[in-house]
């Protein structure tokens, strides 16, 4: 193995530069606290809640958020997805306590009236995906009301993946959504996401996680392997593997057009006329799928 790039010690990661355990939490800090300064994503006013599941990138935020920043909470969804949720939250439940974070927790089942299990059995014809896509961002958002910003663990993979996703379907909309802050500023009732590990590789995070021996299981969703995202993320793994910055140049240059593209999405904000919560229609997505559910169960 290779020698670190600023002493001699014994390196754990090599990529453009070889890192010993030390150097590389630096690193690794330094690189998440300057995506948090350069995009302003935390001011004294703020409170800040992850969003959190347990997996090593959402855990490594709300490290790395206490340490530098002070106060910070945690919010986690139980879906209701045996074998994978259950031991994240317990992961979580852990890291939580022994970090004196306070942990909030909602569920499906007390939310919604069903698991995402249940939910799969009664409507076959959805998918696991898609389902969550819609009822966790539902819950996050109405649940960390009364904090200012939501930290995400999106890492630089993740996003890599988004942009590829919503390119290939021409989903302009959702593209003009990324970014290292999003939100609508337009709604109060919207709060702000924020993604520190921006510009932090799946890689870097993951030996991130290790070095500080947050020993998350690395346990994946059961759904992960069906969904288009492992479609992209294999094919940007593939390119990546020719090309070193095929993925962070895709960023960068994300980011030149990400102005251009929030600029001329105008959606009308709307209230849903059921729950209240921000929405572009008469109906919210959550309220919709919830009471199609319902009807399947009765
Ligand atoms: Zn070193
Ligand atoms: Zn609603």
């Amino acid at each position: 193995m290779a020698k670190c790039s600023n002493c001699s010690s014994k390196a754990i990661i090599a990529s453009e530069q070889a890192f010993c355990k030390k150097h590389f939490i630096e690193y690794f800090e330094n690189k998440a606290v300057s995506t948090i300064k350069k995009f302003n994503m935390i001011g004294s006013n703020d409170r800040i809640i992850v969003a959190s599941s347990g997996g090593k990138d959402s855990t490594a935020v709300l490290y790395i958020l206490k340490k530098y920043f002070g106060n910070v909470e945690a919010l986690a969804i139980d879906e209701g997805i045996p074998g994978y949720r259950s031991i994240t939250l317990q992961d979580l439940e852990k890291f939580c306590s022994n970090n004196g974070i306070p942990l909030n927790i909602y569920s499906y089942k007390e939310e919604f009236g069903f698991s995402l299990k249940e939910a799969l059995q009664l409507r076959k014809d959805l998918s696991p995906c898609h389902m969550c896509g819609i009822l966790r961002r539902y819950l996050l958002n109405s649940k960390a009301r009364g904090f200012t910003k939501i930290a995400t663990g999106h890492n630089l993979d993740d996003e890599a993946q988004s942009i590829m996703m919503n390119l290939v379907k021409a989903q302009m909309p959702l593209l003009s959504r990324l970014g290292p802050v999003t939100g609508n500023a337009r709604d109060s009732m919207f709060i702000p996401r924020i993604k520190p590990l921006y510009f932090c590789t799946e890689k870097e995070s993951a030996t991130y996680a290790i070095a500080n021996n947050f020993a998350p299981r690395f346990v994946q969703c059961p759904h992960s392997h069906s969904s288009f995202r492992a479609f992209i993320r294999d094919m940007m793994n593939d390119y990546a593997a020719v090309n070193k910055k095929a993925k962070i140049n895709l960023i960068n240059n994300f980011l030149k057009i990400l102005p251009q593209l929030k600029a001329a999405q105008s959606t009308q904000l709307n209230h849903c006329s059921n729950c209240g919560e921000p929405c572009s229609k008469e109906t919210c997505k959550a309220c919709k799928l919830v009471s199609s559910i319902a009807v399947a169960i009765n």
